[in-house]
């Protein structure tokens, strides 16, 4: 089995239990697994291993983004600037419901692209339409992904072709499942998803959480996202949508609950007394969601994420930027500077991450025996130094383009900022090419922004 031997660097930042920082450290890598860490005894190195210098550089684990949308990455820009429900109806479901499959496939080469080059080695995806699409490209792509597709079986004003039955959506998701699922050696995974109580039945929302117990996999699901969302579900069934969800028996350990805004105190309960785990977007909720109570969930035990959420919401898909506006806040509207510390937001962008996606003790800290997914980053920039205090740097001052190699499975996917997997030039000119036909056959048109000549 091949090795790389990442060697003296500055920091390896190991998010290990103790969360130990080696300083001069180094990272033995053989096949797909890391094989030691810290201090590295030379005798394990083989001749013929490939040898980087580190020096002045930290090595982290890879970064977690646990809900993107990569169905949505080429509708980036068509969301700016608009209320929810122009966003929705005049935007989001034309953009999404006139995707092929192909370019659902071009959409997660993008997005990938991104999470690539700032630093992700896994990702959840909450639900396009075409889960066979996504797993193509995430195998190409050399990601880790948990793909879903986004499961819908009423409402009111949805696209003709999004308008079906509780059983074809199960059905179909199974089907995605029995023929994806453990695919690419293990690296894409398939996992149910439910995309807003809006959207979902009772019904659709037990045996989506019944299927994904069965098969031992996840459930992603948009919650109490907006504060219609509270005032729907309180009209309809006399609760919020936690406590509904607590009394549809579906809150769980597998069930990823994203944004998680509206809760009241008892839900937060809720989910700590049911390990529920919450995907946290700063970005998306500083636009039209609003503060979830993330320095709560923390204090009770809740194994709380980062996410980006997709283009069309927050634009950047880019954790290193979701870490410094989770860092920023919550900080302000408590008007407390203490809360959510630079150690808090890495563990919640790494090893937290690794637990909500059902992969504990697979990835999210570098410790021998795990995989080896990890990341170089280079501080040497006039933006992160100096390094008064590394570890806050990570989080205050790091943008993506510190970010120099990215590695998930003991392979190279970005080296000295090369993207080694995929012919990334090609994606970025069809992506374009495509984002504009699609946007012409959904028939979007944006307000003129300045006088066209
Ligand atoms: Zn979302």
């Amino acid at each position: 089995m091949g090795q790389v031997f990442i060697k003296n660097a500055a920091f390896v930042v190991s998010m290990d239990a103790e969360n130990t920082v080696f300083t001069g450290g180094s990272v033995l890598v053989e096949g797909d697994k890391i094989k030691a860490v810290g201090k590295v005894d030379p005798k394990l190195v083989k001749p013929g291993a490939e040898v980087i210098n580190a020096r002045g550089k930290y090595v982290l684990p890879g970064l977690v983004n646990t809900h993107v949308h990569t169905s949505q990455q080429l509708g980036r820009g068509l969301g700016d600037d608009v209320n929810l429900l122009t966003w929705l109806h005049e935007r989001i479901w034309p953009y999404e419901s006139n995707l092929t499959k192909s370019d659902s496939y071009v959409s997660t080469l993008l997005t990938g692209l991104e999470l690539i080059r700032s630093g992700v080695t896994s990702f959840a995806e909450p639900g396009g339409q075409y889960v066979p699409a996504m797993a193509k490209a995430v195998k190409e792509l050399g990601l880790r992904g948990k793909l879903a597709k986004s499961s819908m079986d009423e409402g009111e004003g949805l696209p003709a072709k999004w308008q079906k039955t509780t059983k074809q959506e199960l059905d179909e998701q199974e089907e995605d499942f029995k023929k994806y699922n453990n695919t690419a050696n293990g690296r894409v995974k398939v996992w149910f998803g439910l995309r807003t109580i809006f959207n979902n039945s009772d019904k659709l929302i037990q045996k989506s959480k019944a299927l994904a117990d069965k098969y031992k996999t996840g459930l992603h699901m948009h919650v109490a996202e907006v504060k219609d969302e509270i005032e729907y579900t309180k009209a309809r069934y006399g609760v919020g949508t936690v406590t509904h969800l607590n009394d549809l028996g579906v809150l769980g350990p597998n069930l990823l609950a994203v944004h998680t805004v509206w809760l009241t105190n008892a839900e937060v309960d809720m989910f700590a007394q049911h390990d529920v785990k919450v995907s946290h977007n700063p970005a998306a909720a500083m636009r039209v969601l609003g503060f979830a109570k993330v320095p709560r969930m923390l204090k009770k035990g809740i194994c709380v994420t980062i996410g980006t959420d997709g283009a069309p919401s927050s634009n950047h898909m880019d954790m290193i930027d979701e870490m410094w506006l989770t860092s920023l806040i919550h900080k302000g509207w408590r008007l407390d500077p203490t809360v959510m510390k630079a150690q808090e937001i890495l563990t919640m962008a790494t090893k937290n991450g690794a637990r909500a996606l059902l992969d504990e003790g697979l990835y999210g800290s570098l410790t021998p025996g795990m995989k080896a997914d990890l990341i170089l980053i280079n501080p040497k920039s006039a933006s992160m130094l100096p390094l008064h205090d590394p570890i806050a740097n990570l989080v205050t001052a790091m943008h993506a383009s510190n970010v120099e190699s990215t590695m998930c499975d003991g392979k190279w996917l970005m080296k000295n900022r090369k993207i080694l997997t995929v012919n990334e030039a090609d994606i970025l000119l069809e992506a374009q090419e495509r984002a504009d036909a699609i946007r012409r056959r959904a028939g979007i048109e944006l307000p003129a922004r300045f006088p066209v000549q």
